[in-house]
């Protein structure tokens, strides 16, 4: 390792690692990794990646000991660490939610009153209750949260879902979300004052948010007769048209997929053909 490389340390085994890597090499980073890893350098940046347990990020951030994490939203919210979190990465998204047992009779969260609760996040779990006034214990478990009811050991469970289906495996039933949680890039408090790798951190950072900006649009292209002009510029005005021989008009841009599919119908009353789809890698601006 060298110590003026940015370091980046990211899950090395779970739930965030394929998407995190699959991320980092649309941003442009080239490296190598196999599950044995500890770290790699990259080719083609003074950047170098560790493999570590996602819990251990918030600390490793904290003191420097690496310059920037990518880590779960809920992993900030439960530990409060004292870093910069610079972007959403709109990948690994779940919910903290509060669960119980499909058959209990409790119904709502003052239905918790004075009751235990397991969770792997006793502060998240305890800041929410607090919030609507009720009582609760909690026992902190690590791993297999949802068999805590069934041992008779808490009344509900407080834990991460991403799909309903784990929850209805486990014979549970949601009784509300707490928040939202999805992958975010933190950095230490002090990377903005290094002189000698900020001018990595800007050149990483443009690269990411042009990645997360091409995410959610798409480069078409279609031809219409020219008599449709008007309409269609109104329909997708950032779009360009050029004429093509035989009173059609080329017409090529970017926009939002949803956009797409609301004026998909409306185009083809134009006569748009030839639609093609496409999409985006990077977006700079
Ligand atoms: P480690 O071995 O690194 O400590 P872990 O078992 O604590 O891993 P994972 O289960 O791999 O962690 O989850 C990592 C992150 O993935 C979570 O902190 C959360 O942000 C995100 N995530 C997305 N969906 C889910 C889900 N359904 N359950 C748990 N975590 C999820
Ligand atoms: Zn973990």
């Amino acid at each position: 390792m060298n110590k003026n490389n940015l370091k980046l340390a990211v899950q090395k085994n779970g739930r965030l690692t394929e998407n995190t890597l699959g991320f980092l090499r649309a941003s442009g980073l080239e490296f190598e990794s196999y599950s044995r890893k500890l770290f790699s350098a990259c080719r083609n940046m003074p950047v170098e990646i560790l493999y570590v347990r996602d819990d251990d990020i918030p600390r490793l951030v904290e003191s420097g000991a690496v310059d920037l994490g990518i880590l779960g939203q809920n992993i900030l919210n439960e530990e409060r660490p004292k870093v910069k979190k610079l972007l959403n990465l709109r990948y690994g998204y779940c919910s903290l939610a509060l669960s119980v047992p499909k058959e209990s009779p409790i119904n709502d969260i003052s239905g918790l009153n004075g009751k235990t609760i397991a969770t792997s996040y006793p502060r998240s779990t305890q800041q929410f209750f607090q919030k609507y006034g009720v009582k609760v214990e909690t026992i902190t478990i690590k791993g297999s949260v949802e068999i805590a009811p069934s041992l008779g050991l808490a009344a509900a469970i407080v834990d991460l879902v991403s799909t309903g289906s784990t929850l209805a495996m486990n014979d549970l039933r949601l009784l509300t979300p707490i928040y939202r949680s999805e992958a975010v890039l933190i950095a230490n408090e002090k990377l903005g004052a290094d002189t000698e790798k900020n001018p990595v951190l800007r050149q990483l950072i443009t690269r990411f948010t042009s990645v997360l900006s091409a995410k959610n649009y798409k480069y078409i292209s279609l031809t219409v007769p020219d008599t449709s002009a008007p309409r269609l510029t109104k329909l997708l005005p950032n779009l360009v048209m050029t004429a093509l021989p035989g009173q059609r008009l080329s017409v090529n841009g970017v926009i939002k997929e949803d956009m797409f599919w609301t004026v998909f119908d409306r185009m083809k009353d134009l006569g748009a053909k030839n639609i093609y789809m496409l999409p985006v890698e990077k977006i700079i601006s």
